[in-house]
């Protein structure tokens, strides 16, 4: 997960005072195989207080100095782009069960797999991202991106990934992990890949699929 700002061609000078919620505002869903075979989807936020402390934090002491001119001429403008990338370009998550031993109790040990596309993607993206100023009429502000730590996004599955030849650690088409026949795994655990788009639609219609064949 990214979150990098755009900062607005036209600004809207009332908004830090609109009453509005913090919800996303709106989606980009970004299909460009020169950057990824799969979509990256970006989510828009618009104005909310924390944007006002991010500025205030940056600017340090000069924060005074400027005044209410950074409420004029940056919160005006400013969006916050949260991004998402498909797994392929993304870090994974390992873990190992390391059996008791003596007095040492089974242990389960988180460690990263880092992913060498992720940060060249990135830039491909802000590559696109400055390269479509005058369509989406802002400019990205790349010095404020932050790329979240590896399992930090809220797109997560993928830990028994569905094989038509399931071995180890894997499930079959319906769920089942492998040597088992009479249990089924229905969560986002069984995504052979991640999307970058929400997933919560996919995970309930690929439960019910499942559910239905188990059923029937
Ligand atoms: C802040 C946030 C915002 C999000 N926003 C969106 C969004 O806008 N759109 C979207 O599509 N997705 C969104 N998501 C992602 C979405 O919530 C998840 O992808 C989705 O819930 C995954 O569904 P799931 O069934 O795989 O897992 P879950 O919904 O996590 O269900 C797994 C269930 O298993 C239970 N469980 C775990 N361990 C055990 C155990 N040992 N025994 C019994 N039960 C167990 C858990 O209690 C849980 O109820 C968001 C997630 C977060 C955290």
């Amino acid at each position: 997960m990214t979150t990098p700002f755009l900062l607005r061609y036209r600004k809207v000078v009332v908004a830090a005072a609109e009453a509005t919620n913090t919800l996303a505002q709106a989606f980009i869903e970004l299909n460009d195989p020169s950057i990824s075979s799969n979509t990256i989807h970006l989510q828009v936020y618009t104005y909310n207080e924390l944007f006002r402390q991010q500025i205030r934090n940056a600017l340090g002491p000069l924060d005074r100095l400027f005044g209410n001119s950074v409420d004029r001429s940056v919160l005006s403008r400013l969006l916050l782009i949260q991004g998402y990338l498909h797994s392929d370009l993304s870090p994974g998550i390992e873990v190992t069960l390391s059996r008791a031993s003596g007095a040492k109790p089974d242990t389960l040990s988180l460690s990263i797999a880092p992913n060498t596309g992720t940060r060249p993607a990135l830039s491909a993206l802000l590559r696109k991202l400055r390269s479509e100023r005058r369509s989406i009429r802002a400019w990205p502000v790349w010095p404020a991106l932050r790329v979240g730590e590896p399992g930090r996004g809220f797109h997560t599955g993928g830990t028994f990934p569905m094989r038509s030849d399931p071995r180890e650690f894997e499930t079959d088409e319906l769920g089942r992990p492998y040597g088992l026949s009479r249990v089924h795994v229905v969560d986002a655990s069984v995504f052979p890949s991640l999307p970058a788009t929400t997933i919560t639609l996919s995970v309930m219609a690929n439960a019910h699929r499942i559910g239905s064949a188990a059923a029937g």
